[in-house]
């Protein structure tokens, strides 16, 4: 079968490769000089199923009120004329109940436990190179009611086959040394061994390259505009090409990735996608003292920021805003990052040279994401992956060729209607 696939993040690049490997001629548009240059580009970096909890949670909505205005909030929704914004907003709030927040926390999980094998054959496979460390993820609580209410979700992850632990705070430190300067203010912690972390553009990036090796056709600087269908099937993709024309590319089957703009393309076909822009901020540093860095990627929950070593570098990332399409940059979420992670990990790094980044990541308001055929048969939605689309994204780009395949996936999905 002829393929389209659209985009070129984790999510597109690892649809492109499990589409190749399955034999069909596969081609990918990708609007960017190259892979992984938006979303999947500076993130934090962890391959982290225990870290499957749901945004949309019964504590969310509290908070979010709480955070109402504060530029430096871990979650800041800033109220707009966008219809869409409210709608999201409604249907997040929907998934506050207990019984919604369990029934997602366990369809994340298994979808990112799938993601997290996945991502480990393909590395064993293709030999892949991304900065990666093997040594866990640990996630700190500063207020012990939190370390207290962290225990029950963490049963309910073993119970689902992740085994994430909580641990003291002496056991935190001895996990990683480098918190040691935080000692007095740490509640308690969870850990899971088996997690991981690493750079998502080197990976991207490495596995594209292999795709490429392999057959597929990677048409950079191509602007996706319409995706056209026939007789009530997809059957072309409107592009712009480098040098300005509008081409189209002949699909028997076409996989939308396109992060958070998915659903725009959709919406001509009647397609409607619960999708927002979550947008992200990250800080990355070069390490000078690497004794006093951490390796074991570390959450702080207090915070809601990830730091994670990537080679020579660290990089802290996280909050949330959800205000629309811009990637401008807000100093006040900037200074906070710098400002966290040097009381962490005091002299770690050249805390003067920072280098920003912000992403959006395409979210759902359950946090579980859109992977599936549309109402037009051969047309499929592989995206909403949010907070989580590093974790998930090997898993589920082999989850969108067993579908097209017509095999059973390997993780039981929900509808995507
Ligand atoms: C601050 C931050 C921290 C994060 N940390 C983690 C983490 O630690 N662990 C984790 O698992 N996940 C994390 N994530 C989430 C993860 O990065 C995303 O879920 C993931 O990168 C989304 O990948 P994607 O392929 O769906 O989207 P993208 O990477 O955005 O890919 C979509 C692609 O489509 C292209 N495109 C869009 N429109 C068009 C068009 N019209 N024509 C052609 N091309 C188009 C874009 O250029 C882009 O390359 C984080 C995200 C952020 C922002």
């Amino acid at each position: 079968m002829r393929v389209v696939v659209l985009g070129g993040g984790i999510i597109g690049t690892a649809s492109a490769w499990f589409l190749r490997r399955d034999g069909h001629e596969v081609t990918l548009v990708e609007r960017q000089p190259a892979v992984a240059l938006e979303t999947s580009f500076a993130n934090a970096g962890q391959v982290s199923a225990s870290q499957s909890e749901p945004w949309a949670n019964p504590a969310a909505p509290l908070k979010m009120l709480q955070w109402l205005g504060k530029e430096d909030a871990p979650l800041l929704f800033r109220p707009s004329a966008d219809l869409q914004q409210w709608l999201w907003g409604l249907q997040f709030l929907f998934h506050c109940t207990p019984a919604s927040t369990r029934s997602n926390l366990r369809a994340c999980l298994r979808l990112a436990l799938h993601g997290r094998k996945t991502l480990q054959e393909l590395r064993r496979e293709l030999g892949l190179e991304y900065d990666q460390l093997e040594r866990g993820i640990l996630h700190f609580y500063d207020d012990p009611a939190q370390f207290e209410a962290a225990k029950a979700t963490a049963a309910v992850m073993r119970e689902l086959g992740c085994d994430r632990r909580a641990v003291s705070a002496q056991q935190a430190i001895e996990i990683e040394p480098a918190l040691a300067p935080m000692r007095e203010k740490i509640a308690g912690a969870d850990y899971c061994a088996e997690d991981e972390s690493g750079d998502i553009l080197k990976f991207t990036q490495q596995l594209a390259r292999h795709a490429e090796a392999r057959g597929v056709r990677m048409l950079f600087n191509h602007l996706t505009t319409r995706v056209l269908t026939s007789g009530g099937r997809a059957n072309r993709v409107e592009v712009v090409t480098p040098d300005g024309w509008h081409e189209y590319l002949e699909a028997d089957a076409v996989v939308v990735a396109l992060g958070s703009y998915s659903r725009e393309l959709l919406l001509p076909l009647g397609v409607h996608l619960p999708l927002y822009p979550g947008k992200g901020y990250s800080a990355t540093f070069e390490i000078v003292d690497p004794a006093r860095a951490p390796t074991v990627s570390v959450t702080d929950d207090g915070q809601k920021v990830a730091v994670t070593r990537l080679g020579n570098r660290l990089r802290i990332a996280g909050t949330a805003e959800l205000s629309g399409f811009s990637r401008d940059l807000n100093p006040a979420r900037c200074a906070m990052l710098t400002r966290r992670v040097r009381e962490l990990f005091p002299d770690a790094c050249d805390y003067d040279k920072p280098r920003y980044w912000t992403g959006l990541r395409p979210m759902t308001p359950s946090n579980v994401p859109l992977m599936g055929r549309t109402r037009v048969p051969n047309l499929y939605v592989n995206t909403g992956h949010g907070t989580l689309g590093w974790t998930m994204g090997a898993g589920a780009g082999q989850i969108i060729a067993d579908l097209v395949a017509g095999r059973k996936p390997a993780v039981e999905l929900r509808a995507v209607r």
